[in-house]
């Protein structure tokens, strides 16, 4: 009588303490599952890290979905932009504070192009002293740039994209004080700008380009 409990109860025992050694196994980024893993919560609460950690190894953002006249393949993009311009344009990165070309540049006219597809994006007027060290305007060409809720990081920020190619500029935030006309800052990566002083052929590439 004592030994057919000890059979039919054995099985259950070992698959419930297997289980929850599996899902920590899963769920840790160590190899070592402790021996005195109780079940239950701790798994539970290793759970929620997932979507987080899924976010952080992700390239593509869901935004990465949505259609942009310029639809050229992440090859095609590869053969015109250079390894740091790809890394921020395409995969969403973010250039090293301080470290930008356009950082400080004060030009008194001209405008600042798509690095990718050359679109017009921003003029000269536009472009004020952030003291962030990135490039700062308080206001874009009109319709040039895309806003898109980005929820990585656990933040909950606006990203700006081009509106023709979908490449990834940076963030814009509002209301910080600065004594603009928007009281906006799009805090954009040097690396997705090109400078041109001569704003007629800016204006005219991406036209030229759709004909050709
Ligand atoms: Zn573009």
């Amino acid at each position: 009588m004592r030994t057919q409990i000890i059979r039919v109860t054995a099985p259950l025992r070992h698959r419930a303490l297997t289980q929850p050694v599996l899902s920590a196994r899963l769920y840790s980024t160590s190899s070592r599952a402790s021996p005195r893993f109780t079940p239950g919560n701790k798994a539970l609460r290793a759970a929620p890290s997932i979507p987080f950690l899924g976010a952080l190894f992700s390239s593509k953002a869901p935004t990465e979905e949505m259609s942009y006249p310029d639809q050229r393949s992440d090859d095609q993009w590869r053969a015109v932009l250079s390894p740091e311009q790809f890394r921020v344009l395409r995969e969403k990165g973010t250039e090293r504070p301080g470290t930008g070309e356009y950082d400080s540049h004060y030009p008194t006219k001209g405008v600042y192009t798509c690095a990718g597809c050359d679109a017009p994006l921003y003029t000269a007027d536009h472009k004020f002293k952030s003291g962030c060290g990135w490039p700062a305007y308080f206001d874009s060409i009109p319709g040039a740039v895309t806003r898109h809720t980005d929820s990585t990081f656990g933040m909950k920020r606006t990203e700006i994209v081009c509106s023709n190619c979908g490449g990834h500029l940076g963030h814009v935030f509002a209301g910080e004080g600065f004594p603009t006309p928007t009281d906006e800052r799009h805090c954009v990566n040097s690396v997705s700008l090109r400078f041109t002083e001569d704003a007629d052929a800016a204006a005219k590439k991406p036209a030229e380009k759709s004909k050709a």
